[in-house]
């Protein structure tokens, strides 16, 4: 099966199709999907998710573009969430420097204080990251050590090579698949063992779908170009993506 590991499932205008847009992903042989939060509103509403539908799990986190709006007691509210059943992670969280949308002091604060909660709570991180590969790194360092995903991974080769050294997986999205990417240069290099695949939905929709909305049925079109960059099978990509997922995330094996 596919494993779709960072999709936003309360974001889509299909959320009110929800069990459609899931079905379909079924039909796409998507077996499991992990539903991220952004604040303490969509945490809480991906946890619904999952309880509500077997093959979806939950992550609860605040976003970067998110940080200067997060509640003074974001982190006791997020510690409430992230001992419920079906929460396997703590994110998204990171830093955005590309959009800037909260300040960039109050972006690192609070990925700081969730890089320690995580910590705490011995959970796997999802980390967001645009443009601010230095100050994640040195973030890391300081609150180390850690296992989680670098999601959407839109850097170079150097920082996967740095991220792959702390113990990070890294997750491919449909950007992967544009013409005249980067990534998949950064695809091929990166160990088997050490990939996750996502939609990243409803953004970032794979080619042919490029610019329209995104749902987790189109993940199959990231596997297919990551199988073209690492140079193996469809059925290899899609069971070791399985595989990495299950084990960073500790999902039931299936
Ligand atoms: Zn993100
Ligand atoms: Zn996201």
């Amino acid at each position: 099966m596919l494993i779709d590991s960072h999709s936003h499932l309360y974001m889509g205008s299909w959320f009110k199709n929800l069990d459609v847009v899931l079905e379909r992903a079924k039909e796409h042989g998507i077996g499991k999907i992990i539903c991220p939060g952004i604040d303490i509103d969509s945490s809480w509403q991906s946890l619904m998710i999952a309880k509500n539908h077997p093959n979806v799990y939950a992550a609860a986190g605040i976003h970067p573009h998110d940080a200067s709006n997060a509640p003074a007691d974001y982190i006791n509210q997020l510690r409430d969430i992230l001992t419920q059943p079906k929460i396997v992670a703590l994110g998204e969280i990171g830093l955005d420097y590309y959009r800037n949308i909260s300040d960039a002091a109050t972006q690192r604060k609070v990925f700081r204080k969730q890089l320690q909660l995580a910590k705490e709570m011995d959970l796997p991180v999802i980390i967001h990251n645009r443009n601010a590969d230095a100050d994640i790194i040195h973030l890391f360092q300081q609150v180390s050590p850690f296992r989680g995903v670098a999601h959407c991974f839109t850097s170079d080769l150097t920082t996967a090579k740095i991220f792959l050294d702390m113990g990070f997986y890294i997750s491919f999205a449909g950007n992967l698949t544009y013409r005249n990417s980067d990534l998949p240069a950064v695809a091929e290099a990166i160990p088997l063992d050490r990939l996750l695949i996502e939609t990243d939905a409803p953004f970032l929709s794979p080619m042919p779908y490029r610019s329209k909305e995104n749902e987790p049925s189109r993940l199959k079109y990231i596997a297919d170009k990551l199988a073209e960059c690492q140079g193996v099978s469809y059925d290899i990509i899609e069971m070791t993506t399985q595989n990495n997922a299950e084990k960073l995330f500790n999902l039931p094996k299936s």
